[in-house]
């Protein structure tokens, strides 16, 4: 049997420590709500913090994690530049990266990006949410219906100033009028990363049992998967040499240059 895919789920863990009403909705922590699922769903998760050291994030941790799930909000600037360049040097090399709701903003995926990954409308009014799967044939919508209907939300609206995405999963329909790109994936080196925008922290949104479909797909689709590997320096099959020997590289095209 193969071994369960590594999970560590990153919270700012700043809401739930600071405001009452926020621990009353997530006594565990955003992270450990997302954690508790995940588990669920028989992955091996661990958790880390903005207030550990390293944030949590040691480059033994990030060697030990296939996906790392990031959650942050109001300490975007707090997060060390080391501990970003870790975590893109991780993607590159083919760790799977989740980005949740305003972790749009997050440092780690401004430099994924390579934009500023602001959005140019919101609005926290408790509206209704419909994030209609724009790509049914998608593993990360695999087993959803049509849409997953959010009684309350904060408002994202377009215009979201990212790149073009590899995929568009989900576009979103607030009760305002406004649309949004909610559920994106870009590659980046060997390494997926999927951006998926519901999440404020007021709301129950974690506790969805399709928000929660969507997260453990997309462990799974941001997996790491074996490479092929490259052998330098190794020619499979003869070259036969070319009729000019002019051009003929077996009998020593530097030679004749020279
Ligand atoms: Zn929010």
């Amino acid at each position: 049997m193969s071994q369960a895919v590594r999970v560590t789920v990153w919270n700012e863990n700043l809401h739930e420590t600071m405001f009452e009403e926020i621990r009353a909705i997530y006594p565990e922590g955003i992270h450990g709500c997302i954690a508790g699922f995940l588990k669920d769903a028989g992955y091996d998760v661990k958790t880390a913090t903005l207030q550990e050291a390293e944030h949590g994030l040691t480059q033994d941790v990030l060697e030990r994690t296939d996906v790392l799930i990031w959650w942050g909000h109001m300490a975007h600037h707090k997060v060390e530049d080391a501990v970003v360049d870790r975590v893109h040097q991780r993607v590159l090399e083919g760790m799977g990266l989740i980005v949740l709701h305003s972790g749009h903003a997050s440092k780690i995926m401004r430099k994924l990006c390579g934009t500023s990954s602001e959005l140019l409308r919101w609005r926290e009014a408790g509206e209704k949410e419909i994030l209609w799967v724009v790509d049914p044939a998608h593993p990360i919508a695999e087993g959803l219906k049509d849409r997953i209907e959010l009684s309350h939300e904060e408002m994202y609206g377009e215009t979201f100033i990212i790149p073009k995405p590899d995929d568009i999963v989900f576009i979103s329909w607030f009760e305002g009028g406004e649309v949004f790109r909610s559920g994106v994936t870009y590659t980046r080196g060997r390494g997926k990363v999927f951006y998926f925008r519901p999440g404020h922290e007021s709301f129950p949104t974690y506790f969805n049992k399709d928000v929660q479909h969507v997260i453990v797909n997309a462990v799974r689709w941001a997996a790491p998967r074996a490479m092929p590997q490259v052998t330098l320096g190794e020619i499979k099959e003869p070259i036969m040499p070319l009729a000019n020997p002019t051009h003929n590289v077996i009998a020593g095209l530097h030679e004749k240059i020279d």
